[in-house]
């Protein structure tokens, strides 16, 4: 085991550990959450980071998620392993399988399911959400799904699913400066990541430990990195690794994020969630901004607001 090292400067790497999240009700999985997190909540445009698994579907009835809504951001869900059905608002019906990525653009708002086929032993895999900036947050809501393309770095293999990197590039559509990659690595190997110096970035360790750049970090951590880094020097340990690094541009924007919905201000939330529950939950004949999602069974009702004002999170220089 790699030790952890003192508490890292800012030009250094922070790790900022997981909690642990029922998803979708009591029978479902839990994930284990690292983004937003107190004092991060954003890498990049990346807003969210739930990784999951893996879990014996037959043994947990692994991912069951009813339809819900989102709006102001894109999903991308990355398997490592397993099979998913996405069925979504404007149409989609799509089997999620790794090697390829999912890219659900909510804009102005869409509602989706996801669910875990039974024909998959082992669900595993990671769900990531993108603010989308104010010029882009109402567009009309699509989805896509795209095999990933793959690239060789010294002994590690590279899946870029968003963004580009070493040469290659994801075609899934993106609206402010972003990547996202798989990495794995044999044990005992090294190699090194060159990344963009104007993004800061994230590399959560799925499987096994490494050090980057010289620091420890080992499975379910994320592994932060402030802009101003250019490459990533990576060594493994004992064992084979996993890794999914996230990075983008600093997003300045003020975000308030609550439930499914990502907006500018409190008041937008409660809008957002009167129409869904208005439209959807309670049943009007008119489908509004989320529509309808082919799903046998009931979508999932939004919470009881809090009761306190929702604000904007910022990140802050230190974990503290
Ligand atoms: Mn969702």
């Amino acid at each position: 085991m790699f030790a952890h090292g003192v508490q890292s400067t800012l030009e250094g790497m922070r790790i900022l550990s997981p909690r642990t999240v029922p998803l979708g009700g009591v029978r479902a999985m839990t994930v284990r959450r690292t983004l937003p997190q107190r004092g991060r909540s954003t890498i990049g445009a990346w807003c969210f980071l739930d990784h999951f698994g893996p879990d014996v579907v037959s043994e947990s009835s692994g991912m069951v998620v009813p339809p819900h809504p989102h709006t102001g951001l894109q999903t991308v869900t990355w398997l490592f392993a397993g099979e998913i059905e996405h069925r979504d608002s404007v149409g989609s019906r799509q089997l999620i399988a790794p090697g390829s990525v999912n890219l659900m653009t909510a804009g102005a708002g869409i509602s989706h399911s996801e669910v875990s086929l039974p024909t998959s032993t082992i669900v595993h895999g990671v769900q990531l959400w993108v603010a989308l900036p104010d010029a882009d947050r109402h567009v009309a809501p699509f989805f896509e799904h795209h095999v990933a393309p793959r690239v060789a770095l010294g002994d590690a293999q590279v899946t870029v699913f968003v963004g580009a990197l070493a040469g290659v590039s994801s075609p899934a559509t993106t609206f402010s400066p972003l990547v996202g990659i798989e990495i794995v690595a044999p044990a005992t190997s090294s190699f090194v990541i060159p990344v963009d110096a104007t993004f800061e970035h994230g590399i959560l360790v799925d499987a096994g430990e490494i050090r980057v750049n010289g620091e420890a970090a080992t499975q379910d951590e994320l592994a932060f990195f402030d802009v101003g880094t250019k490459e990533l020097r990576i060594q493994t340990g004992e064992t084979a690794v996993r890794l999914v690094l996230i990075g983008g541009t600093p997003f300045t924007e003020e975000l308030v994020m609550w439930w499914n919905f990502l907006g500018r201000s409190h008041d937008e939330i409660v809008a957002f969630r009167e129409q869904w529950q208005g439209d959807v939950i309670d049943g009007g004949d008119d489908v509004g901004i989320f529509g309808h999602v082919d799903y046998d069974g009931l979508a999932i009702p939004a919470p009881a607001m809090p009761t306190v004002i929702l604000r904007s999170r910022r990140n802050s220089a230190s974990a503290d």
